[in-house]
C-alpha cells in the first residue's frame, strides 16, 4: 500500500470506529446490556472446589474398576471450564492427579490424614470460602443409582444442596426423587472446615449403567454444566436478581 494510501485508510478506520461508537453510545440507555462474561461477578464468596481423592487415594472403585478419585477430577475441571467462561474463578484443591499430603508421610494412612488437613488448611486460610466437593457413591445393592447432594450446617449451604439437587434433576435425571440431606460427622473434611458446602455424589459407581455413564466424558460434561449451572443461579439469588432453578 502506498503511504497516501495508508493514510486515507487509517482515516476512515477512525472515521468508521467514531461511528460504531457513537452508535453504541446512542443506543446504551434503551439497551443497558449485562456482560455475562464480566469478571468475578460475585467476588463476595471465593467458591473452592474440592476434587475428592487422588493420587494413591483413588477412593471408591467402580465396577469395571475405575477409582472415583478420576471421575471426582473430570467433573471438577470441566466445572472450572465452565464456571471460568462466566468470570468465575474457583480455587481448585487439586487440578492432577495427586494426594496433597506433606512430605515425609510414608503410609497411606499418614498420607490420607496429610492430605485431608492440608486440604482443611487451605479452606480456612480462604477468606469468604464456599466450598463444593465432588465425590461418587457405592453400595452394596448395585440397584441403586442417583445423584445426591448433602450439605454442611448453614442455611446457605442447605440453599445451595436443594438447587443442586433440582437442576441435577432437569439436568441428568428426571426420575431422580433424592432429597439433600445433612453431611454426617464422619466426613472428615466437612467436620473440620467453618464455611458453607455442599458434597456432591454425582452417582453409584456400583451401578453398572450408571457407572458406563460416569465414565462418559459427556455425562461428566452435563455433570459439570449442573452444578455450573446451581452455583451461577445461587449467586444470582444471593445478589437479588434470582428467579428460581432453570437450566
Ligand atoms: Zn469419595
Amino acid at each position: 500500500m502506498k503511504k497516501f494510501g495508508r493514510k486515507k485508510f487509517l482515516a476512515l478506520g477512525i472515521v468508521l470506529a467514531f461511528s460504531i461508537c457513537g452508535a453504541v453510545g446512542h443506543l446504551r440507555p434503551k439497551m443497558s446490556p449485562i456482560s455475562t462474561f464480566a469478571p468475578v461477578r460475585f467476588p463476595e464468596r471465593q467458591l473452592i472446589l474440592d476434587a475428592g481423592h487422588g493420587g494413591e487415594d483413588g477412593g471408591a472403585v467402580s465396577v469395571t474398576g475405575v477409582p472415583e478419585s478420576n471421575i471426582n477430577l473430570a467433573v471438577i475441571l470441566r466445572l472450572d471450564q465452565f464456571l471460568g467462561f462466566y468470570g468465575t474463578a474457583p480455587i481448585l484443591l487439586r487440578d492432577s492427579d495427586i494426594s496433597i499430603y506433606d512430605p515425609g508421610c510414608e503410609t497411606l494412612r499418614q498420607k490420607k490424614v496429610s492430605d485431608l488437613h492440608n486440604r482443611v488448611a487451605i479452606i480456612e486460610g480462604t477468606e469468604n470460602a464456599f466450598v463444593i466437593s465432588v465425590h461418587q457413591n457405592t453400595f452394596s445393592n448395585s440397584a441403586y443409582h442417583g445423584a445426591q447432594v448433602f450439605f454442611r450446617t448453614g442455611a446457605e449451604s442447605k440453599a445451595l444442596a436443594e438447587l443442586t439437587q433440582i437442576v441435577l434433576r432437569q439436568g441428568v435425571d428426571p426420575e431422580n426423587g433424592r432429597t439433600p440431606t445433612q453431611i454426617p460427622d464422619s466426613v472428615y473434611l466437612m467436620k473440620h472446615i467453618t464455611c458453607p458446602a455442599i458434597l456432591v455424589e454425582c452417582g453409584f459407581l456400583s451401578n453398572p449403567v450408571e457407572e458406563k455413564k460416569l465414565r462418559s466424558e459427556s455425562y461428566q460434561a452435563q455433570l459439570a454444566l449442573c452444578l455450573a449451572s446451581a452455583w451461577l443461579q445461587s449467586e444470582e439469588i444471593q445478589s437479588g436478581n434470582g428467579v428460581g432453578p432453570v437450566i
